[in-house]
Order: C-alpha cells, then structure tokens, then sequence
C-alpha cells in the first residue's frame, strides 16, 4: 500500500506564518517522490461547519473566520481529516499532510500561535464517528507545548497524548505525558517568534532528542495499543528557526524511523504524520522530503 501526502497551492502561497513562504519549494521539492507509484498526492478538501462544530465552539469558528491568517485553516483540516481517512478505509497506508495553518494551539473555544483549527482532534473524530476507530496515540515533537490539543483530549482516556516541550507531567491514567526537551526551553522560549542564538549548538543534541522522545512514547504505545498514530511534526526546533533547540534534520529523521516502526508493531502501520510549526523554506526543503520518503520505505 502506498503513502499519501496532502497537500493544497494555497498551502504554498498564503501559508498562516508572516513569512508566508516557508513551503514555497513544494510540491516540487517532492521530486522524485511524486513520480514514484509508492507515494500519491492528494488535494486536501475543505472541512465541513458540520464536523467543526463537533470539536469547535461557534465562537472560535468566527473567530477564526474573522481571521485573515486563518484563510487556508479549512483545507489544512481538511487534508488532515482525509489523509486518516484514507488510512482507516485501507485505501492508504500511511500519510503525510502539509498544512497552512496549524492545529495543535486550537482548543475548544481559544486558538492562536498560527493554529485555526485543531485539525488531528478533527481527524479523531471523524474516524471514531465513521470508521469505528477508537484508540488514538498522538506524538506531539512541535517546540512548543500542544496546548490546544490538551484541552480537547485531557478527559479522553483513549486518547494517549505525549508532548516534548518544556514541562513535565503525567496524569494519573498515564495517557497525558508532558516531557521537558534536553538542555531544556528557558521561559522566553516558551512564546513563538522568540529565537536563540544558534551559535554554538550542543554536541549531540540530536541524539538526546531522540532517546527523549522514544523514552517518553515508544513503550507507552506498545502498553496502549491504539488504533492509529498521528505524530506532530513541527521543524521549529531546527536550528535557526523561531523554537530553536539546536537540532538538526537527523533528530527528525531518527523519530520517522522510530515512529513507523511502532506503527507497523502496534496498529498495522496506520500512521498519519501532521506538519506543525517552522517558517523557514530551506529547512522545510532538506527535511520534508525525506520524512515522506521514511514513510514510504525509500531512502532519498
Ligand atoms: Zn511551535
Ligand atoms: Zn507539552
């Protein structure tokens, strides 16, 4: 079975950070991928009121209709929401889906830090109500901390929620998991927009990142059990984007291998990877493909 990749123009022309640029390459930067029969790109659709309205109050759905940052929010969900259920209809193995504005800062009834719509609590619902999946695992590897995710999950226990960012916390069922990223995030980090000096990066940190993140989610899972894996992606903690923690693509690169596997160990390989924050189009570049490729077993 094949990987599918979501993916909207709008997503490369009006994307929701400032810089607006950062996917400006794609998809022609997925060459040669995309000529390739074991990976298909899909045009991600609008979502429907209707399924917003499951996840989302009337009052962030106008506010985020208000917002003009927010234009691509619909087929960023959208795409999303496709991409798992394609999965979940066997149709694909795998996916990844490009995104113009992101989800996991999206509540309930708050939204901010670039985020619209909370585009993987959408896709949950719509497999759980369609599709009969229950079980979802959800790394989430973003610099920052998925605070809107959180909120719509907290008293969900199927629902297994890990998060690498600056805090540290487990609630008593074990399904909500806050890990503090090696070195750490001082509390100026914590904001999107802010930069550090990338100077003199930690040896190694790469390496540290990703024993983090598989102590914090590999074994967790396995115990779980869930249905699908959605993994997170934000390229922010690159170095020299706006969460830089000093990594580097091989940190990334470690977790796609890590995360597929588990895949194929726990659910029979349903795993959908959701693009979160980073704004700058060189790394988007070096990094995206090779992730897609991982996830479709070629190496680039
Ligand atoms: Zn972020
Ligand atoms: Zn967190």
């Amino acid at each position: 079975m094949v990987t599918g990749i979501f993916y909207h123009p709008s997503f490369s022309r009006r994307s929701y950070l400032t810089q607006g640029s950062r996917l400006q390459d794609f998809p022609q930067a997925l060459e040669p991928l995309l000529h390739d029969e074991r990976f298909v790109l899909m045009e991600s659709p609008p979502i429907s009121e209707d399924w917003i309205l499951k996840v989302h109050s009337h009052e962030l759905l106008e506010g985020v209709m208000r917002d003009t940052l927010c234009s691509t929010a619909w087929h960023s969900a959208g795409g999303v929401v496709l991409g798992a259920e394609k999965i979940a209809l066997g149709e694909i193995r795998n996916a990844f889906a490009f995104i113009g504005a992101g989800g996991h800062h999206s509540g309930r009834d708050f939204f901010g830090g670039y985020c619209c719509f909370n585009d993987v609590v959408l896709a949950i619902t719509v497999l759980r109500e369609r599709y009969g999946l229950r079980r979802f695992a959800i790394l989430d590897t973003d610099a920052h901390h998925g605070d809107g995710t959180r909120d719509l999950v907290r008293h969900d226990p199927d629902v297994l929620h890990v998060c690498l960012c600056y805090s540290s916390y487990e609630s008593p069922d074990g399904t909500k998991v806050d890990v503090p990223v090696p070195g750490g995030l001082s509390l100026w980090q914590v904001f999107e927009g802010t930069q550090k000096d990338s100077s003199a990066p930690e040896a190694d940190m790469d390496h540290r990142y990703y024993e983090t993140a598989r102590k914090a989610f590999y074994d967790r899972c396995v115990r779980f059990q869930p249905d699908l894996i959605f993994w997170y992606f934000g390229f922010d903690t690159h170095r020299g984007d706006y969460g830089d923690i000093g990594l580097t693509r091989k940190a990334y690169l470690l977790i796609a291998h890590m995360i597929k596997e588990l895949a194929e160990k726990t659910c029979a390989g349903r795993l959908e990877v959701v693009l979160g924050g980073g704004s700058r189009s060189d790394i988007a570049r070096h990094c995206i493909p090779p992730i897609i490729a991982v996830l479709g077993g070629v190496s680039l």
